[in-house]
This record gives structure tokens, sequence and C-alpha cells, in this order.
């Protein structure tokens, strides 16, 4: 079994009018079973209303089930016992980093996590300097938080989860509130801690160019998993992405224009040193 496995997963938001009858049901999931492995990293699309935060909230029992089943690390989270270690197996992250951030000084925020864990003092400290260290944030670790960009809190957060050693970082929207130069330190944070730190990262987002480094992408739609593949099989089908709502990069728009109009370019661009090397490769460019 994967880190995190759900099968078969529905959840519904039932909303009740002021005598309690049932006045609406959101079917936001919808019988979604995927399989994700740990060390992967796993980056889930989609546009705004399809379901990926209520999925999210289910990989550390925010949410529970309406049907079906969701495990992570093995432990079903509908049952009570299992949530201390869930929290502890996977830790959220989420997109305003300035709801996250309650320590005065960085370095204390950090080590929150650690301390009601119950880590011993001398571990916190040492866990608060490589988490820290792990997304580029430990020469500010007397800031107080308030005196950083964006950016750097949300680095600064994803410090905080990663000083409770999860084995599996969940990103909802990570990036939604930068600005470009905040979302790539983000996004450089993140990929080291899927390549350096072995941690499963499942980042949600509505940008698809934060998605290349990903192993696999999956795409919802309506509550369903629509799409899923690795970023280059995802990104070679443009038709389907535009009905799907997302927001295709201006280059892999550019790529698809191209080859058809009949230029001989492979599918799935998605940087523009890409489309530059192929075009050179066909003699369309000189190099
Ligand atoms: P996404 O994160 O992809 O934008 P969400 O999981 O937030 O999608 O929402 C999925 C669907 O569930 C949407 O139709 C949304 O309106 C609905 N929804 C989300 N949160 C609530 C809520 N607390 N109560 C009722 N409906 C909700
Ligand atoms: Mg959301």
């Amino acid at each position: 079994m994967g880190i995190i496995k759900t099968k078969n997963l529905i959840y519904e938001y039932i909303r009740r009018d002021d005598e309690g009858n049932v006045e609406d049901i959101v079917k936001a999931v919808d019988d979604v079973s995927i399989n994700i492995h740990a060390g992967e990293f796993i980056a889930i699309l989609g546009h705004n209303g399809s379901g990926k935060s209520t999925l999210a909230k289910h990989m550390n029992a925010i949410l529970n089930p309406t049907e079906g089943t969701i495990w992570v690390d093995g432990k079903d989270t509908s049952n009570e016992e299992n949530i201390w270690d869930i929290r502890q197996a996977a830790g959220m992250v989420f997109q305003n980093p300035d709801n996250q951030i309650i320590g005065q000084v960085v370095e204390e925020d950090v080590g929150f996590g650690p301390e009601n864990m119950g880590i011993p003092t001398k571990q916190i400290w040492e866990r608060v300097e490589e988490s820290l260290k792990a997304v580029g944030m430990y020469k500010y670790c007397k800031f107080s938080p308030n005196k950083l960009s964006g950016g750097q809190k949300q680095r600064v957060s994803i410090a905080g989860v990663l000083a409770m050693h999860p084995k599996c970082i969940i990103l909802d929207e990570p990036t939604a509130m930068l600005d470009p130069n905040g979302r790539k330190d983000v996004i450089r944070a993140v990929r080291a801690l899927n390549d350096v730190e072995k941690v499963t990262v499942i980042l949600i987002t509505h940008y698809m160019e934060e998605t290349i480094y990903a192993d696999r992408v999956f795409v919802m739609d309506n509550g369903k998993v629509a799409m899923e593949g690795t970023p280059k099989e995802i990104f070679s089908q443009v038709e389907r992405l535009k009905e799907l709502r997302l927001d295709v990069p201006q280059v892999t728009l550019l790529a698809h224009e191209l080859s058809r109009q009949g230029l001989n370019l492979p599918a799935g661009i998605l940087t523009t040193a890409e489309l530059v090397e192929a075009m050179q490769k066909q003699g369309y460019l000189r190099a």
C-alpha cells in the first residue's frame, strides 16, 4: 500500500436551512481512488472548485469521507485512534502564510510543532536548524516573521511542518498569494524536500508550470480525477486541458499551435528553453 491511498472516496458538503432540513448537497470529491507511493512528488491540478482542497483535507484527517476510505501511512483516517499518527505522518501547508505563522521569531515558530510533540529541547533546536536550512531560511532564524516577504513566510511555514519530520507534506496552493519570485523560491524549496529529504510531496496548484518536476500529475474536475500521468503525458493534451479549464502555459500553447501549423515539434513542451532546443534541432532556428 502507498503512503496515501484512497478507495472510492466520496465527500459531500451538506447545507441545511434554519430548521435543519437539507437544502443542498455538493459532492466535492466523487469516487476518487488513488495510490501515492512513499517518495513520490505528486502534483494535483484543477480549476477552482474542482475538489482539490477537499481531497487534501482528507489527507491529514481534517475531513472524514462521506463514503469510501483513505489510508495515510497505512492507517484509516476515519478511525479516531489514528489521528495523532496521521497528523504526524502527513503535514499540511496552506495558501495564506499569515494564518500559519504564530511565533514572534522565525526559529520559535518552526519549533512549535516539535515542541507540541514532546521532543526534547536539544533536538528541537537541531530540527529547527535543519528545517530552516532545507528551505533556505536559516539566515533569518532570529527575524520577526512580519519582516519577511510572502514567499519567505511560506518557506518558514514549510520548515515548521518539516520540523515535525513528516513522511509526507501536502501543500494546498502554497504559491497562490505570492509574487513570481516568491513562487519560484517556494517551488525550489519543495523540490529540495522531495529530492534531498526524500519527503513525499503532494503539491496542489493551478499553475501548470509548477508541476513540471512532479513524478505524476493528477488533474481534478468536478470532484473526479479526470487525468493522470507524467507531466509530459498530461501537457501534451492541450485541447483536453483547455476543456478542463486549466491555464496552459503560453509556451506550451505556442508550441502546440506551431505543431498544428505543420512544424515538427514534440508534444508537451513546457519551457522556453525546451522550445528553443526543439526548434534548433529541427533547423527552424539557428543555434
Ligand atoms: P478547489 O480546492 O479545487 O477549489 P474545493 O475542494 O474547495 O475545490 O471545493 C469543491 C466543491 O465543494 C466546490 O463546489 C465548493 O463550492 C464546495 N465547497 C468547498 N468547501 C465547502 C464548504 N465548506 N461548504 C459547502 N461547499 C463547499
Ligand atoms: Mg482549494
